[in-house]
């Protein structure tokens, strides 16, 4: 059964408008670079615009990072590095547990900042990023006096100056899970926002000058990738980490290779979800959604291979399209969005691409029906069927809305397609058997696997890839490890 646009479920009624007010943000006309505890102007002087993507409008300058701005901002940490290790654990702990307290003080300011400067729904940036963000520094707050715990040894040493990278998908989650184990441990931090995105990182700032961290314990470098690039490569920087796609994380990976620098890269992933028949498919059907819509599939672990047992495949996929029906696309402060704006035209392209091979390739391609606004960058979510497993769209990463249907008859083939893949990031498993979900789960090379939930995240599991999914873990003790040297 090919259920079209004719066979969608209508709303009934519609919900009025409901936007969030902007009027209570204090965002700064200008942000310079956050180096040893001040906003200093970049050295060449450069400052470019960091606009919104669902209006296309600019909302503040933000400066550009030279190789310059990288030498004094590794100059500043390397000088704040030694005191800052010598602090007791009890001590960074007090520091830590400040700025968690200081995101939830300012969450609603920030939860509005991320959507402006990102396009997600508010509603998404309100409830799951800036809660996590608070999370993950109080979670290693409480790690920072027990680090030998965490690893099972007897005494321990931080690294030293941190060079972190961080997308723009989750702008200040993604700080977070950076910053919060990196600080624990008795490392300083260098962090690179993404270019499209660098206004919570710039609030997170703020946020260290209010906690009175000591200057150059945290630094906040924005830039392109060129920023990124010299900050890798930047001597006196001891351990990179890296969260991006496969292709810069390969090229951080050649640059570093041979110079004793640590490293752990958390990169792309083309995630199966897999649908047993003896599921509750319509608890799955919203597992499904929120496995692909969350964050307009902008998710490196986003569900975006879908496999169906075939036994219920017309039933999943009929009861999904008259879901995603119901998908509310359009403007992301409106409290009850469920899909934003892409993040930029660049990723919009890199959408378009992918879904036009798709359809070239043969496989059968259904949008739903929705108005998008007259600027901005939007992509209807996007269902696709009679996917191979050869077609790009079943191998390549979309990081949109888009999700493409496979099938599956046996348990054992459904392990196999779902490995089938050059990533390994994550992985939903949908059934009521727990011996059958036990079994699917040990048998996935994945990293995290869901079962009945998917796109859960919290401060207390480990979070990390196999294959070119990246390596090295975040989130739970296992995230203490990357930035830390047992002594014995
Ligand atoms: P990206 O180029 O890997 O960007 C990630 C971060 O690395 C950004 O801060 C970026 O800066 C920086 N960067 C870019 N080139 C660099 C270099 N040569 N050396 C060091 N740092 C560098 O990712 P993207 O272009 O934004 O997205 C491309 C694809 O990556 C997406 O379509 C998606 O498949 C994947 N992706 C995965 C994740 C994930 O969470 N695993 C997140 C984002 C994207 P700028 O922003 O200034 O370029
Ligand atoms: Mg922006």
């Amino acid at each position: 059964m090919n259920p079209s646009v004719e066979t969608r479920t209508s709303i009934v009624w519609d919900y009025s408008p409901a936007p969030e007010s902007a009027d209570h943000i204090r965002l700064k006309d200008r942000y310079g670079l956050f180096i040893d505890g001040d906003f200093k102007d970049p050295a060449d002087g450069r400052y470019v615009p960091t606009i919104n993507p669902a209006t296309e409008e600019p909302i503040a300058e933000v400066a550009d990072g030279g190789p310059d701005d990288v030498a004094a901002a590794v100059e500043s940490a390397r000088d704040a590095h030694p005191k800052w290790a010598a602090l007791k654990g009890l001590e960074r702990a007090k520091y830590l547990f400040r700025i968690a307290r200081l995101i939830q003080e300012r969450s609603r300011e920030l939860a509005v900042v991320e959507t402006l400067d990102g396009g997600k729904p508010l509603r998404e940036s309100r409830d799951v990023d800036i809660p996590l963000a608070a999370a993950h520094f109080f979670h290693y707050a409480g790690w920072a006096d027990k680090l030998h715990y965490g690893v099972n040894a007897r005494e321990v040493r931080p690294l030293g100056v941190v060079g972190q990278i961080v997308p723009w998908n989750f702008p200040l989650l993604m700080a977070a899970w950076k910053l919060a184990p990196a600080l624990a441990c008795g490392n300083v931090a260098i962090l690179k926002p993404a270019e499209t995105t660098p206004l919570t990182a710039l609030l997170l700032a703020e946020i260290c000058q209010e906690a009175e961290l000591p200057p150059g314990v945290v630094t906040i470098l924005p830039g392109d990738g060129s920023t990124g690039a010299s900050l890798v490569r930047a001597p006196g920087v001891d351990k990179v980490a890296f969260t991006g796609s496969t292709a810069v994380g390969r090229d951080i990976q050649a640059a570093l290779a041979g110079t004793g620098a640590h490293l752990t890269l958390e990169l792309g992933g083309k995630s199966a979800n897999i649908v047993f028949e003896d599921a509750a498919l319509d608890q799955a059907v919203e597992g499904i959604v929120n496995g692909i819509f969350f964050n307009q599939g902008h998710v490196c672990c986003a569900g975006s291979r879908l496999l169906i047992q075939e036994s219920v495949r017309d039933e999943v996929i009929s009861k999904l399209w008259a879901r995603m029906g119901r998908l509310r696309v359009g403007d992301p402060m409106d409290k009850n969005t469920d899909v934003g704006a892409i993040n930029s035209a660049e990723q919009l392209s890199r959408i378009e691409t992918l879904v036009a091979a798709g359809e070239e390739e043969g496989a059968t391609r259904q949008s739903i029906a929705c108005e998008l606004p007259e600027h901005g960058y939007w992509f209807a979510p996007t269902l696709f069927t009679d996917v191979s497993p050869a077609h790009r769209i079943a191998v390549e990463e979309i990081f949109g809305p888009v999700v493409s249907v496979l099938t599956f008859r046996t348990q054992a083939e459904a392990i196999e397609k779902a490995n089938n893949s050059r990533y390994g990031l994550a992985a939903g498993i949908w059934t009521d058997k727990g011996s059958k979900a036990f079994e699917v789960a040990g048998a996935l090379q994945a990293g995290v696997v869901w079962q009945n939930t998917y796109n859960h995240f919290d401060p207390t599991a480990a979070f990390g890839g196999y294959k070119e999914s990246g390596f090295g873990r975040e989130g739970g003790p296992a995230g203490l490890r990357p930035y830390l040297e047992v002594v014995r």
